[in-house]
């Protein structure tokens, strides 16, 4: 889709500053030569004792802060050099330099073979500023962690009431929550910070809440939760803590019983799956006089062709689907056009792929666009007759919302576990479903503004991993998960 075309006072809510905020961290998770961990795990290194105080090592603590490293053996110093900062350590030596204040620690650096060793307790000394990492030191598990700037979320705590469940997530900043899917079965939140905490160990019986673990995520956290069918609404709650510095914050989400003012909705759930996907529709959006978003001669509408190409023996070899596609070279279309394709072929599911743009640097991820699921359903709900007739034509693809919205956050929970994300689910009807009638999504699958996003899709795996992410969703939708 283009800039343009929507509004970008829209895009300005909690989700997008989110989205700003992890798109900002990627490069820093990504920098160093770790070994892999699970998604959304931390950066860490592990602790040594000697003598009985706990050390890390200058390599780790140089890989964790993504510094450069500068050994002057004349004097038998190192200087660490991360962002805007300066880190001198001296063999033997009980204190440690930081820009230019001069710390004691608890006991010396020490060399052992060959590498610098420095007590925990130098973390302390280290600025809390954004332009270096975060570490934090966790004796129980012995290692040294490196925090996302956006901080920490710990463990959850329910408590059920009459009326009101309340899950409590104590936090470091109280912006940086979302909602990811508000679906019953699979309600997510993800948050800006790491998770440092446990999963509850109970839950409160009769309460609303039935079920909550952190998922994997890219960037951040994210838990997903099973919410009882009685559970009308649900609202996030930000307590930004006492005044001043160090004042507990938290963020809660209360899932009620009842309809009460304020509340938001939850989606409407369809039937259970396994869901037949036989005949796919892929749409690359663009083509011809219309390149999309362009930056640096990436047009988008070679990336949605190309994907489309890659896309499609991955769908026909892993659903077994028929796929179709409403365009195969670079030639514009007409939206009655590609909607005739669709609907002639007898799609279960129309994809239409696109890349987004915005402007600034701050917007990143992915987006799906649906069609609004309630609506959909206060329709399906008032009537198997008329309102089919009272739809305008052009409108259809919302007999389908409801489906269209599961597709939606099969694919968008798939490709933020292949670091595809932040992701967003936007109801609503986009142009490309205009007249479709059959479940449909657009997706933008990256953000070709976004340096790190576009380097990635058009890298050597960049299309073909998008494709298998694609897969995966909708290979979980089919399966009815
Ligand atoms: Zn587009």
């Amino acid at each position: 889709m283009s800039v343009t075309s929507r509004g970008m006072a829209a895009r300005m809510t909690a989700l997008a500053l989110l989205a700003a905020l992890t798109a900002a961290l990627a490069p820093l998770a990504a920098a160093s030569g770790a070994p892999a961990l699970p998604p959304g795990a931390p950066e860490r290194a592990p602790v040594r004792r000697l003598d009985g105080q706990a050390y890390l090592g200058a390599n780790d603590l140089a890989r964790l802060l993504d510094a450069t490293k500068f050994w002057r053996p004349d004097v038998r110093k190192l200087v660490l050099r991360a962002g805007s900062h300066r880190v001198t350590l001296a063999v033997d030596n009980p204190f440690v330099v930081v820009d230019e204040r001069t710390f004691r620690l608890p006991a010396p650096v020490r060399s052992v073979r060959g590498e610098l060793q420095a007590p925990v307790a130098l973390l302390d000394s280290l600025p809390r500023d954004t332009t270096i990492a975060r570490l934090l030191y966790d004796p129980g598990r012995g290692v040294v962690m490196c925090m996302p700037l956006s901080g920490v979320v710990r463990s959850p705590q329910l408590a059920a009431g009459d009326t009101l469940t309340r899950v409590v997530f104590p936090v470091d900043h109280v912006a940086e929550v979302g909602v990811a899917s508000r679906a019953r079965g699979h309600f997510r939140l993800r948050f800006g910070g790491a998770f440092v905490g446990a999963s509850p160990e109970s839950l409160s019986p009769g309460g609303l809440v039935t079920a909550i673990a952190p998922i994997p995520v890219a960037v951040g956290c994210a838990f997903e939760l099973a919410v009882s069918p009685a559970a009308q609404g649900f609202r996030l709650v930000r307590d930004p803590g006492s005044a001043g510095a160090g004042g507990p914050r938290s963020i809660t989400l209360e899932v009620s019983r009842f309809r009460i003012p304020g509340l938001e909705d939850f989606a409407p759930a369809g039937p259970p799956g396994p869901r037949a996907l036989e005949v796919i529709v892929l749409d690359p959006g663009h083509g011809g006089d219309d390149r999309g978003v362009t930056v640096e001669g990436v047009a988008e509408k070679d990336l949605t062709l190309a994907l489309a190409r890659v896309l499609k023996p991955e769908l026909e070899r892993r659903l077994h689907a028929q796929v179709v596609l409403t365009r195969d070279d670079d030639r514009g279309l007409a939206q009655d056009r590609r909607a005739e394709t669709a609907n002639h072929a007898r799609a279960d599911l129309v994809l239409a792929l696109h890349f987004d743009g915005a402007p600034g640097t701050g917007y990143a991820g992915a987006s799906a666009w649906c069609p609004p699921a309630l609506v959909g359903a206060r329709r399906e709900a008032a009537g198997r007759n008329a309102p089919v007739l009272l739809l305008p034509w052009r409108e259809v693809a919302l007999r389908h919302a409801v489906r269209s919205r599961a597709v939606a956050e099969a694919v968008l929970g798939a490709l933020e576990l292949a670091g595809a994300g932040p992701t967003r689910l936007r109801e609503v009807l986009p142009h490309p479903l205009l007249g479709v009638n059959a479940p449909g999504i657009l997706l933008e699958c990256a953000t070709l503004t976004a340096p790190a996003d576009r380097a990635r899709v058009t890298g050597p795996r960049g299309l073909q991993d998008l494709a298998t992410a694609i897969a995966d969703g909708l290979a979980a939708w089919e399966r009815g998960r």
